[in-house]
């Protein structure tokens, strides 16, 4: 029975009453019992996140290890390896000393942008992964904190149990008008209000502050966004080993006062939810025999969300040299079309193209293991250009240099580059490609295509001009991809894809 009776009326008002003589009692000095409001003890929660998985951030497990604090450890699975990141056996031994390991996607794109299905295989796959390696994995963290309803759904259909934001709670730089401190449980488990991550400026008292304003306000749940431990200033944003060592040792202190009711939890051991049986996220089927996997393969489709401006292109490149991508009109045919350019400059070593996005499925194109395939690109250049090709592992996401073609000579109108892979090794589901500048110079290219070269079409004029032979590489000797560690921090989006997102030096005949 729900209605409200006269009754029941009656006994609100009495423990209304009641409530109010206690806290009267309490106001004019006498005892105070446990349970009145105003002597509530305000239980205040701190967990310590870390993004990206920066191979820096093992001191900083250290330092909390030897202050008997746990943390959660944001994963990039893609860039796990890469230099500058972490080893999966520093993954082990973080999860040994009680710290939590969460996902981060695959390879750290703004999911906002992304298509729901494309989401869905960022959340899955990193959790898939991790999880496949034995770890309880049940938070997550979205790249550049960037969300949509969409992104959420897609990363709670993982069976994650939380998500966490940024910049909703208050700050001793920004916020003033928010919340100090999260709820518990959170009102929006898919999307927990943070404060703003750490920046390099922040001080002890600017980390103490965090903690203490929640306890002072109302309690609840801080979650503080570390990236790099390190002091060197390159790295953005740093938080100085020197000064987590200070905050870990007071956090530490603070925490064991039974008096300041404050706890240090994981983010999943915070939200206490259960952990969710894995989702797998299948990449789709690869394109049928004698159709072109390349999406928007003339570039006729601009997109607002892709850092290049060109849908399901980037810009890829490594090494010394200074690379500048633009989009050109008109293109190979008629007079509106467009292709797309590169020209390198300064030229050390390296190279320079454009690329089908290293994504896990939307973009870059679905081979098989033993096919073959043809890729046919049109060019003009004033200087050589090769072919440059990755494959995406099919059990990580994570893309990985795997050969070059021989090179194609200068040519002033439009010419196409055809050349033939051998068979994709085992273990490969993804590949991407592209013509390249090694040199300084000028390339314009045009309507690319990839086909199983069973059903290819023919081509009326192949126009291989070449002579050297390319190295292959083998599936176990194929290099890992180098991020840019820069693109990895939320300030920074604007340029992701500027940088280099290749990183591995091709086979360049000389
Ligand atoms: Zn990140």
């Amino acid at each position: 029975m729900t209605k409200e009776t006269p009754i029941n009326r009656l006994t609100v008002l009495l423990a209304v009453l009641a409530a109010v003589a206690v806290v009267v009692t309490g106001l004019l000095g006498g005892a105070v019992p446990a349970h009145a409001a105003t002597a509530a003890p305000k239980p205040v929660t701190v967990s310590l996140t870390f993004d990206d998985g920066d191979a820096d951030q093992v001191q900083a497990a250290q330092v909390m290890q030897q202050n008997g604090l746990v943390g959660t450890f944001y994963i990039i699975t893609g860039y796990l390896g890469a230099p500058g990141y972490m080893q999966q056996s520093d993954l082990a031994a973080l999860a040994a000393a009680g710290n939590e390991i969460g996902g981060h996607s695959v390879t750290h794109p703004d999911m906002s942008a992304l298509s729901q299905t494309e989401a869905q295989r960022q959340a899955c796959q990193s959790r898939a992964t991790l999880s496949s390696w034995g770890y309880q994995v049940r938070s997550f963290a979205y790249p550049f904190a960037e969300s949509t309803s969409k992104t959420r759904d897609a990363v709670q259909a993982c069976g994650y149990t939380n998500a966490r934001g940024l910049g909703d709670v208050r700050t001793t730089r920004d916020c003033a008008g928010c919340v100090t401190a999260e709820t518990l449980p959170p009102r929006r488990p898919m999307l927990t209000r943070a404060p703003s991550q750490v920046e390099a400026d922040w001080t002890l008292a600017d980390l103490q502050q965090q903690v203490t304003q929640a306890k002072t306000d109302k309690g609840g749940w801080v979650q503080l966004t570390f990236h790099h431990i390190s002091d060197d200033p390159t790295l953005d944003p740093t938080t100085s080993p020197a000064l987590f060592t200070q905050f870990a040792q007071w956090l530490a202190a603070y925490s064991a006062d039974p008096a300041n009711v404050t706890t240090v939890k994981t983010v999943g051991d915070a939200v206490g939810a259960p952990v969710q049986p894995v989702v797998q996220s299948p990449v789709p089927g690869p394109a049928p025999a004698g159709v072109n996997g390349v999406q928007n393969p003339s570039f006729q489709t601009t997109s607002a969300t892709s850092p290049s401006g060109q849908k399901c292109w980037q810009y890829g490149g490594y090494g010394s040299n200074t690379a500048a991508f633009s989009t050109v009109t008109p293109g190979r045919i008629g007079t509106t079309s467009k292709a797309v350019s590169v020209t390198v400059s300064g030229y050390g070593d390296g190279d320079a193209k454009w690329l089908p996005s290293f994504d896990l499925g939307d973009c870059a194109p679905t081979v098989v293991p033993g096919h073959t395939y043809a890729m046919r690109e049109w060019y003009k250049a004033d200087t050589a250009t090769q072919f440059t090709v990755y494959l995406r592992d099919s059990v990580t996401g994570s893309w990985h240099y795997w050969t070059s073609s021989p090179w194609y000579a200068a040519a002033p109108s439009w010419t196409q580059a055809a050349w033939t892979t051998d068979q994709i090794p085992a273990g490969f589901d993804g590949i991407s490609f592209g013509l390249n500048l090694f040199t300084n110079g000028t390339l314009t290219t045009d309507d690319v295509a990839l086909y199983d070269t069973v059903g290819a079409p023919a081509i009326a004029t192949p126009t291989t001009t070449n002579t050297a032979t390319p190295r292959s590489r083998t599936a176990a000797a194929l290099t890992r991809i180098a991020p840019v560690v820069d693109a990895l921090t939320v300030r920074s989006r604007a340029v992701l894809g500027q940088l280099d997102t290749s990183g591995t030096a091709g086979e360049i005949p000389r």
